[in-house]
């Protein structure tokens, strides 16, 4: 069997020679081809025109599956995060489960990244040996759910919560930014998952070329931060999303209790700007190109003054969201007419 892995992984197993000033911390493996859902933004897409070895904007050649498993001990990655491109039929998941036991003998933690179709799947990767499973919402809104992935958010949020109930503390979502949703959106489902122990990877919308969306824009850096903020006060227990406020579907404020010494204070450790999701998932260059100046998502703990700049730039876009309140919009896909966002 052939592993795919992300390129960043290849260089950290010394499987191929790259120069990253920032390796992951995870190695990431994708399982599967070419995936019997049609998700818009998604290179792997039944529908789509991408290469068959991308997965959002990272190329994953592909290894021996043996090869892979034995560099993993001692290659410093501190967890292993299989995703899965859904198999043509879901008895073909099952295939997986051998693997995931394999991957955990490797001594490391292992999350398994697939929209489950059934409970008992999750509970025989769980039984295998993985430490959690990770089912991809990826849009944060009904519209946006069914524009970009077809079929019901309800249903897919039900079958997620109910995952977590199933197995509380283990299981985890991705939500991509910019797809349509607002930034109220964001924070509602954010706190309604967080109040279940769901863990939640936010992510900002990538175009891709060949897929449906390749020519729609990525979110405003700032209504990101936002986001971020509003995910880290949510996650360590300081806000709840009731208290924030919000104009035209755009984040204005964290309530006045977080205005804005405390909010400076509670950000200014600068973790609320890293990736997010598993311990140690550190995703370099998912959503960003190598080289840019400021990542969506830090793969690495920011310096005090990468810090301060970002709390500088989220106490920035709030004053100009309150001021910008009125003048429409509120979705963050598009760039908007309003300053600020
Ligand atoms: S949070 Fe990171 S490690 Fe966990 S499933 Fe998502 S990408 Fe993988």
């Amino acid at each position: 069997m052939r592993l795919r892995v992300s390129l960043g992984t290849a260089q950290v197993l010394g499987l191929r020679t790259i120069r990253q000033p920032h390796p992951p911390t995870t190695a990431y493996l994708m399982w599967g081809e070419k995936c019997r859902r049609d998700c818009a933004f998604c290179a792997q897409a039944r529908g789509s025109d991408s290469r068959a070895d991308l997965l959002s904007r990272v190329t994953w050649p592909a290894f021996p599956a043996e090869e892979v498993l034995c560099r993993l001990p001692g290659s410093g990655v501190r967890r292993v995060c299989v995703q899965v491109v859904e198999p043509g039929s879901p008895r073909e998941m099952v295939d997986l489960v051998p693997l995931v036991g394999e991957l955990a003998a490797a001594g490391l933690p292992v999350c398994v990244s697939c929209f489950l179709p059934s409970l008992k799947v999750a509970e025989a990767l769980l039984r295998a040996g993985a430490d959690g499973v990770t089912l991809p919402l990826d849009a944060a809104s009904p519209q946006a759910y069914e524009r970009v992935k077809g079929g019901s958010f309800a249903a897919a949020l039900a079958h997620l919560e109910k995952a977590a109930r199933a197995f509380p503390g283990r299981v985890g979502t991705h939500l991509i930014m910019g797809v349509g949703e607002t930034e109220e959106e964001m924070a509602l489902l954010i706190d309604r998952l967080a109040q279940l122990g769901v863990r939640v990877g936010l992510f900002a919308f990538t175009p891709v070329a060949g897929t449906r969306l390749a020519h729609h824009p990525p979110p405003s850096l700032e209504g990101y931060r936002r986001v971020q903020a509003a995910h880290c006060l949510i996650g360590r227990g300081l806000a709840r999303a009731d208290e924030f406020t919000f104009a035209g579907g755009r984040l204005t404020g964290f309530g006045p209790r977080f205005w804005p010494a405390r909010l400076q204070a509670a950000l200014a450790d600068g973790e609320a700007f890293r990736t997010t999701g598993c311990p140690d998932c550190n995703r370099p260059y998912y959503n960003e190109r190598p080289g840019q100046p400021v990542p969506y998502n830090y793969p690495h703990p920011l310096d005090p003054g990468q810090a301060e700049r970002e709390v500088h730039r989220l106490l920035s876009s709030l004053e100009a969201s309150v001021q910008g309140a009125g003048c429409g919009g509120g979705t963050t896909g598009g760039s908007g007419a309003c300053a600020g966002a």
